[in-house]
């Protein structure tokens, strides 16, 4: 293990669940309940490695104008509010994620749209936090509409957790703002199955039957979902409630998460191991966020060359070399 120091406090990433997503907990003990491992905070997060930060996406680097974020040519995200209903502690946003700086303002809007005017390859808006959707409806609508006004052709995704932690928040109304604004994607966070529930199947068929379609995007995690038939189940259970497996990432290198962090390797064979079991339609890409800011990449047998000096040698866009260190069981 690499050098590790100790974090200023576990408070890095505030603690807070839902009583909903609590529930959904047999213990709350994080080292045998998957359920509970995601939001109750372990000694763990205190230590921090050399090579994990709080802002592993590099999203700071790519900032142009408040809580705007322009990393790729044709897409941006928006940090649309840093409250969550659970905060995960996974998370690898941790810079932003319950930083105290609330929701967006009425400036801060403005800003953006005037940055977004002069970017007109921009056709792509990612809405993220935090979770976007713990806004009130109204600002949510004043959002869209003022985004809208920019281009009305923009695509949106909406990133968010709430159909899993609190999906009674998604209400008939707020599902018709959601449909009612350029071209919309939900795109949702299930790591494991048993967070497939009745309400969480509710929420999505209200947000489908106004015409936005949901891909999910899952961590994989030590101790959560690390298990071939675990992942069978997951992926087979989102594609019965109309959600597309769209990624399985690559735990990002976030300060406080080493814990939940599974080998490549590790990855590696749990997809060949599934893919032999699941239909294309349920297999999600396996990815990562390529540390200093890289961008995302498959992660397969063509894209890890192999291995040096405690590294994962990568090959990232344009055929440069990323390290990725050697982890994990
Ligand atoms: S809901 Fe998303 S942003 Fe919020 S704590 Fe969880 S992973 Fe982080």
């Amino acid at each position: 293990m690499n050098d590790a120091t100790r974090l200023p406090g576990r408070d890095s990433l505030p603690y807070g669940v839902s009583s909903y997503y609590r529930n959904l907990a047999v213990v709350e003990d994080p080292t045998v309940d998957p359920i509970a491992a995601q939001f109750v905070p372990r000694p763990e997060e205190d230590i921090r490695l050399d090579y994990e930060t709080p802002d592993p996406l590099s999203d700071t680097l790519y900032e142009v104008a408040p809580r705007l974020v322009h990393h790729y040519h044709d897409r941006a995200l928006i940090l649309v509010n840093d409250r969550c209903a659970v905060y995960c502690r996974h998370c690898f946003r941790r810079h932003f994620t319950g930083n105290s700086t609330g929701r967006l303002t009425p400036d801060q809007l403005e800003a953006i749209c005037v940055a977004l005017a002069e970017r007109p390859q921009i056709q792509e808006i990612l809405l993220s936090g935090g979770d976007p959707l713990m806004s009130p409806d109204r600002e949510i609508e004043l959002l869209l509409q003022a985004l809208t006004r920019v281009n009305p052709n923009y695509t949106f995704r909406m990133a968010t957790r709430i159909p899993v932690v609190q999906p009674n928040r998604i209400t008939p109304e707020l599902a018709k703002i959601l449909g009612r604004y350029g071209t919309m994607w939900m795109v949702t966070h299930v790591n494991h199955p048993r967070e497939i529930t009745p309400e969480f199947r509710r929420a999505i068929d209200l947000v489908v039957r106004q015409g936005v379609p949901v891909l999910n995007q899952a961590v994989l995690l030590r101790g959560v979902n690390d298990h071939a038939d675990t992942l069978v189940e997951l992926f087979r259970g989102l594609l019965q409630a109309r959600v597309k497996p769209y990624y399985l990432f690559q735990g990002d290198l976030a300060a406080g998460t080493r814990h939940f962090r599974t080998s490549i390797d590790r990855g590696l064979d749990l997809m060949d191991e599934i893919r032999s079991r699941l239909s294309g339609m349920g297999m999600p890409t396996y990815a990562v966020d390529l540390p200093e800011g890289g961008g995302k990449i498959p992660l397969d047998r063509g894209t890890v060359l192999g291995k040096e000096e405690g590294n994962y040698l990568l090959k990232g866009p344009g055929g440069k070399i990323y390290r990725y260190p050697i982890e994990g069981v």
